[in-house]
């Protein structure tokens, strides 16, 4: 049987990172994928990146045929397309649409370069366990049907929304399964538009139920004249598939009219706060597989290259003392939960009252100005929403007739600093989880806005 330090399962962006970062600590890393080598990095997305996640990790901005726009502004529409929100000059916002294909390509090389041993065309699929203690993983080669097992210290699952071993291990420290309500079905194109784009560095997103329930419709910029456009609903609430939505935004959207198909695709992706635990014995979770995404957006690719960074740096002092037990990977826990997943888990609060808010609602909210730009970025940033009493005064005079909303926002501004509060005091053992995952559990059933 092969043998390595680190087994990563998958070659996504957060399995490249977490691989490139576990070699460059001098471990013996293994990245296993199952699609073929001149795939990975393909993937239906938004596409769309923010320069704070590569200047928080210090992994290379992307750059040449990596990058298809920069983008430096977005316009946030309400459900009746009038009174949108402009976001601009926040330079936390500034990032770029990436080619996804060779942005992937990229990642995987420098982690080939640092010295990672990548294999191609494996599909993982099973743990091998020895007690509770994950000790490798069985994978078949799908180039010649050979079964084929790699023994290691410790296992990631990188495997995104899948996360194929968390069903696979039976451990009270890791959540098997997310409700249909914590996730978001896309459809997505990528579009040669009629005609150029005004604002080429202007992302638009556009909120309601005529074309995303409990979701959003997007236009990404790729370049002058080509967009990423697509509709994410959040699932489990029979309203349709996102495929119809898409259809009927594009059909009615006059931007996208007489324009010509370059891609299609649907996919999934969790709008969640991350999974409770990310360790158990022998195994840690990275990515989309520990449910490390925006909630608001959808936007995994950064939170997973940060993770990474981390989980690299925890697995290299775990398997220098020989504890990879979930005590020995606790470190991984700590410090994403309480920097970058507290941000994540607030904003889980933020997406809850977007999705229970009526469309009339959030029209009068964009026209009355109750919510402005810095809110949004104060509230991405982890900040929450800092409703001031001198602020709160000027929203209720402009709030006026419509108090309810108004109670619904200050809600949410609350639950959302207690979720801060609460990860950024993650428990810093394991036997303190079960009361801390209580107190979370108890924020999100409150977090009620219909
Ligand atoms: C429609 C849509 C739009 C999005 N838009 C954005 C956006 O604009 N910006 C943003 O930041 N994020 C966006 N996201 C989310 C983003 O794509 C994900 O958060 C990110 O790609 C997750 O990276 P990952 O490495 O965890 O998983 P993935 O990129 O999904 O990689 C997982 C890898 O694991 C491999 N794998 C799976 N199972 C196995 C197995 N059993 N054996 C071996 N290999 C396996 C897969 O082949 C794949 O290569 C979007 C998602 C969707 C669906």
């Amino acid at each position: 049987m092969k043998r390595a330090d680190v087994v990563v399962i998958g070659a996504g962006s957060a399995g490249s990172v977490t691989a490139r970062r576990c070699s460059e600590m001098g471990l013996k890393t293994v990245l296993l994928d199952r699609k073929p080598r001149f795939l990975i990095g393909q993937k239906v997305c938004g596409d769309e990146i923010s320069r704070s996640h590569f200047d928080a990790t210090g992994i290379d901005y992307p750059q040449y045929d990596e990058i298809s726009s920069s983008i430096s502004g977005a316009d946030v529409y309400p459900p009746n397309l009038e009174n949108e929100l402009r976001v601009r000059g926040w330079a936390e916002f500034d990032g770029w649409t990436v080619h996804r294909l060779n942005f992937g390509q990229r990642l995987l090389n420098d982690a080939m370069r640092s010295g990672v041993e990548f294999h191609s065309d494996c599909h993982v699929t099973r743990p091998i366990m020895r007690g509770e203690q994950v000790v490798g993983v069985e994978y078949k080669d799908l180039s010649n049907k050979e079964e084929l097992s790699i023994s290691s210290k410790l296992v990631v699952d990188a495997s995104g929304f899948a996360g194929v071993f968390r069903s696979k291990i039976d451990n009270d420290l890791i959540e098997a399964s997310i409700e249909k309500e914590d996730v978001a079905l896309c459809y997505r194109e990528i579009i040669r538009l009629k005609s150029p784009l005004a604002e080429p560095e202007v992302a638009r997103v556009l909120l309601g139920g005529k074309y995303a329930p409990s979701g959003y419709a997007w236009v990404f910029p790729k370049g002058e004249q080509e967009v990423n456009v697509g509709v994410g609903i959040t699932g489990g609430q029979g309203k349709g598939s996102p495929k119809s939505y898409y259809f009927k935004f594009r059909d009615e959207y006059p931007l996208l009219f007489d324009s010509e198909v370059l891609d299609s695709g649907g996919g999934a992706v969790p709008v969640r706060r991350p999974i409770k635990s990310l360790v158990a014995d022998g195994i840690a979770f990275v990515g989309d597989a520990a449910l490390q995404v925006n909630p608001i957006h959808g936007g995994g690719i950064g939170a997973g290259m940060r993770a990474g960074i981390i989980l690299g740096e925890v697995a290299k002092r775990a398997i220098a003392r020989r504890e990879l037990t979930a005590k020995g990977l606790w470190h991984y826990n700590m410090r994403f939960q309480s920097g970058f997943g507290q941000r994540l888990a607030s904003l889980e609060i933020f997406k809850r009252l977007l999705q229970d808010v009526t469309d009339e609602e959030m029209d009068f909210g964009f026209e009355k100005r109750l919510l402005e730009a810095d809110d949004l970025m104060a509230a991405n940033r982890g900040d929450g929403l800092s409703l001031s009493p001198l602020d709160k005064l000027k929203r209720v005079k402009r709030g006026i007739g419509k108090i309810g909303l108004l109670r619904k926002l200050q809600s949410a501004a609350t639950l959302m600093k207690k979720m801060s509060a609460a990860y950024k005091n993650y428990p810093s053992h394991l036997s303190g989880l079960d009361e801390w995952n209580n107190q979370i559990l108890e924020i999100v059933n409150q977090a009620v806005f219909r």
